[in-house]
């Protein structure tokens, strides 16, 4: 960075993006975006930082990966409330001796995404540091009705999860050496590892599950899916859950290694960084969910009922235990 320079920087970053256009007026280059949406149903923002050596670990996360999975989490979180991605601002702390190849990939990984989903990166800042920090802003239209908040599920609601719980801790696992992956072929660690490095926003089945209607709250994984539950069921006014641990989905990797006994399949529950979503709905919902799991292309697995127990119970192996007291990953705690 230091022979690049902060100007050097924002002036290559801004050549390689393309110009303002649709509800973007004026992006990158001036003192502040210009951003006129055309839809009535507001706007919805979410803001996310990263800290080296805190939330990512350069020793296995490339500037590729992190560019990626950066705007992933914040792609995540508009997600769960059904917001269709508009643009998004970049916040880079950058030290001074980060190589420049580093911050090439960083980018071209984070624009490739961006460009995926039709996110314009309209402005940000720029600055030294000692640490690595990356802090991202994103803003989504509602596009139609209301976002879905995590304050509505009713007792005898259906739960819901998206895609498969435990991949990305997993992964971690993996890649941090903690677990051996002997038992699995190498595409499968391949799996695992990106299900942490690369997670699958859930953009389109969030906006669809949204707009239908039809769905009471929704929150997206990102602590453990029992912490996030949890969040969901605290925010709904202090509601318990019934969970079937043979519904939980669960890949093939992770299936492995649990039926090898290399760990608890609780874990996966506990996790974190799944990034799927977790929502409930009435059970007269059931085939239109269905539907729209199809539409959206992401499996969506019914996996227990809100109940007004205040707890969190589940089935396994036909015993009944209780998951509330294990927490997620607390900042402040952990
Ligand atoms: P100012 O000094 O007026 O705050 P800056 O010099 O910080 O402006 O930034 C110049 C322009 O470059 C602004 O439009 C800002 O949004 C944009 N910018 C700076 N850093 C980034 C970044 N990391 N990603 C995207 N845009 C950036
Ligand atoms: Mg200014």
């Amino acid at each position: 960075m230091a022979d690049w320079g902060e100007f050097g920087f924002i002036e290559a970053l801004r050549r390689r993006l393309p110009p303002a256009s649709g509800a973007l007026r004026i992006g990158v280059g001036d003192d502040a975006s210009w951003w006129r949406p055309e839809s009535g149903n507001g706007i919805l923002t979410t803001t996310d930082m990263l800290v080296a050596g805190i939330h990512f670990d350069l020793s296995y996360t490339s500037a590729a990966d992190l560019g990626y999975k950066s705007l992933a989490v914040n792609l995540s979180d508009l997600a769960a409330m059904g917001g269709r991605p508009a643009c998004a601002y970049l916040s880079l702390a950058l030290p001074a001796q980060l190589q420049k190849v580093w911050l090439d990939e960083y980018i071209a990984a984070f624009l490739q995404l961006a460009e995926a989903h039709n996110v314009q990166l309209a402005g940000g800042d720029t600055v030294a540091a000692s640490e690595l920090v990356i802090s991202i802003t994103l803003n989504g239209l509602v596009s139609e009705g209301n976002p879905v908040l995590r304050s509505g599920a009713e007792i005898g609601d259906d739960i819901y999860v998206s895609g498969s719980i435990g991949d990305s801790f997993l992964g971690l696992q993996l890649l941090q050496e903690r677990i051996a992956g002997s038992v699995l072929d190498s595409s499968k660690i391949a799996f695992l590892q990106a299900r942490h490095l690369r997670p699958s926003p859930r953009v389109g089945l969030g906006c669809q599950l949204a707009a239908s209607g039809r769905v009471s709250a929704m929150l997206d994984i990102s602590d453990g899916m029992v912490a996030d539950l949890g969040h969901l069921l605290a925010a709904s006014g202090g509601l318990g859950a019934e969970l079937d641990r043979a519904k939980i989905p669960l890949s093939q990797a992770a299936l492995k290694l649990v039926t090898a006994g290399h760990l608890d399949c609780r874990d996966l529950l506990t996790g974190g960084e799944d990034y799927e979503l977790l929502f409930t709905a009435n059970p007269d919902a059931r085939a239109e969910i269905a539907e729209i799991a199809i539409s959206a292309e992401v499996a969506v697995t019914r996996i227990g009922r809100i109940t007004d127990e205040k707890t969190i119970l589940m089935l396994v192996n036909g015993v009944t235990e209780e998951l509330s007291g294990r927490r997620g990953y607390d900042h402040f705690h952990d």
